[in-house]
This record gives structure tokens, sequence and C-alpha cells, in this order.
């Protein structure tokens, strides 16, 4: 019984409450989590479990076989890294790093999947694998790529992998996902356009000017959205970079101009869309006017996707461990996420924990000097992580009959 492992969570939850703050403490930033990973393969070690260091980069993975015959195998992961952000909780367990706190809550995802090891080490009752992948790098968007590249899948391999992320704002006790897309896909595009420039007022008339195909195109890109994609669709299409010329000489006309943006989306099709249409707008609105157009297009991250058939299989392990009714559905968000990447390896869910909320609706969000994980959750995630195990792998029989 999924109370039952809450219960036994609960009885060490004094000392993952150290470890969060001890790691909120210390907090280290993109392929620098060194103390961090040590101190997890450390406990993991302690606890009985096989480590592996240096997975792409500072990652660990812990593995861990259940003691009842089984060839299925699972993945659960937690982020470790924190940000640059120079944290004003005035919290004793504040940063003692200057410009650098955990304000995304990866110290309590990495404390909450460690209370789930040490509860499954003490009682592997499953009939598998499970490997706890403990990934740095979350907020550059590359550290999932890293461990893959890696080779995570090939020497750590799973049938399905699984995430969570705290969110502020959902009240403590609340599980929350969706089916499909959950986050947007990022990517950064930019534009160059080339003309021959020219004397801007001797001699405009021989001159090809980039400056006028990008004003048409500035205001082109926004036809994209609502003239291109479904109306129905969900994306986000934003210019956040302008330069060209000189500004001590306003009568020299660039031959070069650059624009530069992000695209969000949650549809493959619709990001196809867009970058194609960047595409043909930037080239023949430059051909139009003599001038040439090189476009860029990098893919930061892609939709957070969860697979249909795994969707259930986090509601019921959330519902084991809160109660059906406190695990719903979440709303699209145009954040993004680097578990993206292992979900387009292996099929799985990204589900979200409430980090709770104030009694007048407030909170202080992610990515914000004043949030802090709330440690009050620990033991709901481990226990949340456990009862997937469970689910996954299935438990010992005179529990199924419990
Ligand atoms: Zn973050
Ligand atoms: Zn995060």
């Amino acid at each position: 019984m999924s109370q039952d492992i809450l219960n036994e969570i609960k009885g060490f939850e004094p000392e993952l409450r150290e470890i969060r703050q001890d790691i909120h403490r210390h907090p280290e930033t993109r392929f620098e989590e060194h103390r961090t990973a040590a101190l997890v393969a450390g406990k993991l070690r302690e606890w009985g479990i096989e480590v592996t260091e240096g997975v792409g980069g500072t990652g660990v993975v812990g593995t861990l076989k259940g003691k009842r015959q089984g060839q299925r195998a699972i993945g659960l992961r937690a982020d470790m890294d924190a940000l640059f952000i120079q944290e004003e909780t005035g919290l004793p367990h504040a940063s003692t790093v200057p410009g650098k706190m955990h304000a995304c809550g990866h110290d309590g995802h990495t404390t909450m999947l460690l209370g789930a090891a040490k509860y499954l080490a003490a009682k592997p009752d499953f009939a598998g694998t499970v490997h706890f992948i403990f990934q740095p790098a979350e907020e550059a968007g590359t550290g999932a790529v890293a461990m893959i590249k890696d080779k995570l899948f090939e020497r750590f391999p799973v049938d399905s992998v699984y995430g969570m992320h705290n969110s502020p704002g959902l009240p403590v006790g609340v599980f929350a996902t969706r089916p499909g897309p959950n986050l947007a896909g990022a990517d950064f595009w930019g534009v160059e356009f080339e003309g021959t420039g020219g004397h801007g007022g001797g001699a405009p008339h021989l001159a090809t000017d980039a400056t006028v195909v990008l004003g048409h195109f500035l205001l082109a890109v926004h036809t994209i959205l609502p003239r291109n994609l479904h109306p129905t669709a969900s994306a986000a299409l934003s210019v956040g970079h302008v330069s060209g010329g000189s500004f001590g000489s306003p009568n020299v006309m660039p031959a070069k101009v650059v624009v530069r943006g992000t695209a969000r989306y949650f549809e493959k099709k619709d990001q196809e869309v867009i970058k194609r249409r960047l595409k043909e707008l930037a080239e023949t609105l430059a051909a139009a006017h003599g001038c040439t157009a090189t476009l860029t297009y990098d893919v930061l991250c892609p939709p957070t996707i969860n697979a249909p058939e795994k969707v259930p299989v986090a509601v019921a392990a959330a519902a084991a461990v809160v109660g059906k009714d406190k695990v719903g559905e979440i709303p699209l968000s145009t954040g993004g996420e680097d578990f993206s990447f292992m979900l387009q390896e292996k099929p799985g869910v990204f589900i979200r924990i409430g980090n709770g909320v104030n009694a007048d609706g407030s909170f202080h969000n992610v990515h914000t000097p004043k949030y802090d994980f709330n440690d009050d959750i620990l033991g709901l995630g481990a226990a949340y992580w456990a009862s997937l195990v469970k689910q996954e792998l299935g438990w010992a029989e005179e529990e199924n009959r419990a």
C-alpha cells in the first residue's frame, strides 16, 4: 500500500530535509555539480546501491535490482543544477555561494529521488531494475543530451523513463500532468540580411538596402502564427534582437542587418511551419529588394511529450500516495525542460508536484530570488517515485493481495 510507503519514508524525512538544505546551501551550476554528485554517490553507496559517476560530465546513475526476477527496467530522473541568481530568502539554509542559488528546486528533486532510493534499497520487493538518474545542467538545456550522448540508455537500458518537477502555486499534496505535450519546445532563430549597402545620402539609388528588407520582415514574422498555424494551435514567436549599421554614421546604409528571436511550440508540425515560413519570408522579401537572407535555426529543446499509455501509470502511482482527487491535469506551459530529450528516447511521463501556495494565493515562483523548495513535500515526492516502481515493476505478492 502506497500509504505505507509514505509513512515509512516519513520515518526518515528529517534526514531528507538535512540533505535538501545541505544541497541548497551549496548550489552548483551547469556541469560543475561536483559536490552535489559526490553527495548523491556517497548516499547511494551508503544504502547499498551500485553507483556510476561521471555520466555525461557530472551525472550520476544509481542502479538497484529488485529481489524478484524480472527483465524490465525503469529510469527515474532528477536534475541537480542551480541557477545564476542571488538568493534573497534570508533563510538559515540560504545559498553560501554569491550569485548562485537553487531557485528551481532541483535540490528538492535530487533529494526526493534519494529518498526513493533509500526506501527501495531497504525494500527491494520488485521485479526488475531501477536506474536512478541524477542529471547535470538542466537549466542549460544540455545536461540530458550530455547523458544520452554518453550512452545513458545503452549502459542503463530502461523500458520507460520518468521525471518530476515541483510547481509553486500548486497546493501541497497535489500532483498534475497531462498526456501528450506538457511544456513547449524552445528554439532560437536568426536571419542575416545582406545587401550592398552604400552612401545613404549621396548614392542610395546605387545600393541595395537590407534595412528595408528588415522592416518588411519584422512585420511579416507576426503573420506566421495567425495565418500559417491552425487557429487552435498554441505557439509563441518573438523578436528579441535587431542590429545593423553604425550609430555614429547614420548616413551609411549597412550591408548587413541581423534579427534574432525565439519560437515556442508544442507540435513538431508547428515548429516545421514556423521554420519554413521564417525562411520563405526572409528569402522572398530579400529577393524583392535585391538582397539575400540566411536563416539560422537552433533547436534548444523539443516539447516535453508524455507517452499517452504511460500517463495512467504515473497517475495511478500519484493517486496511491495522495488519493485520486488530488491528481489533476496541468495546463500547457510555454516553459521548456530538457527531460524532453529523454522522452524522445523512451516512453514516460513528466509530472508536477505541488510546492504549495500561501493562504492568500501568493507564492514565490521558480527562477526568482525568494523561491525555496518546500521540504514538506520531500516525503510525498519520494513516495511517488517508490509507488511508480511498484506500478511499473510490480511488488511482493503479499503486498499485492493486501
Ligand atoms: Zn528552472
Ligand atoms: Zn527546473
